[in-house]
């Protein structure tokens, strides 16, 4: 009998991508599908403000502003997050890395713990733009709805709400800001054989098919997933 490890292969997952690409469905599936967890920084972020810690109330600001927070913090909070049990075998990146400061930072934190799988996922910035205004989450449990035609969350039954910044203006700024600080991660990261881009502007199961192909295709170059 193999034990849990050599049964369940590692696989160390980044999902790059501008918002509203889709990253966090996509990331949501492959955790359900592989047994990993999804870690969001956004998501860990939002918590943060709905439960007023420290950290919710320092980043709140910028938060709703759709400027970054401080490499440091989120370093800490990743590296806190995968020294968890449930992270040994593998995870789903969701929201970081955004600076070469914290991708750097990710390469010393998984040193030792197989390669990162990259996938950056691409979509033009007019559907972007499109995608955000129309989105809604649950103002309760944060959930992204998944058809905006529902008045209530599939999940928890709450009340569903725009994210504050969703509105025009931050999208904006959110994208310059994706533009101007994480897009040289693709630099940073296309030469590795574990790099692959994803046409994120198709329907969410083709998106999802494309990326078990990437990942089938990783493996069987002898990526070891
Ligand atoms: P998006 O839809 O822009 O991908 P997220 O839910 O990932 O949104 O993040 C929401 C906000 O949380 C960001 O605009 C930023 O203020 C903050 N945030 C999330 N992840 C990071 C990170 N890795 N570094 C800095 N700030 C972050």
């Amino acid at each position: 009998m193999g034990s849990p490890r050599e049964s369940s292969p590692t696989l160390n997952l980044v999902m790059l991508g501008p918002p509203g690409a889709g990253k966090g469905t996509q990331a949501e599936r492959i955790s359900r599908t592989r047994r990993l967890p999804k870690i969001s920084t956004g998501d860990i972020l939002r918590e943060a403000v709905h439960n007023r810690t420290p950290v919710g109330c320092a980043a709140r600001e910028d938060m709703e502003a759709g400027r970054l927070i401080g490499d440091e913090v989120m370093i800490a909070i990743v590296r806190e997050r995968l020294s968890q049990e449930d992270a040994r075998n593998g995870f789903v990146l969701d929201g970081f890395p955004r600076t070469i400061t914290q991708a750097s930072a990710l390469d010393r934190i998984v040193d030792g713990r197989g390669p990162l799988v990259v996938l950056d996922i691409v979509v033009p910035e007019e559907v972007l733009v499109r995608r955000l205004a129309s989105r809604r989450i649950c103002g309760e449990c944060g959930q992204n709805a998944a058809v905006d035609w529902l008045s209530v969350c599939g999940k928890c039954g709450g009340q569903l709400i725009a994210r504050i910044d969703d509105g025009t203006e931050i999208v904006r700024e959110r994208l310059g800001v994706y533009h101007r600080q994480t897009v040289p991660l693709v630099d940073y990261y296309s030469a590795r054989p574990t790099f692959r881009r994803i046409d994120g502007n198709l329907p969410p199961d083709v998106v999802t098919d494309a990326i078990d192909t990437a990942l089938a295709e990783a493996s069987a170059r002898g990526v070891h997933l």
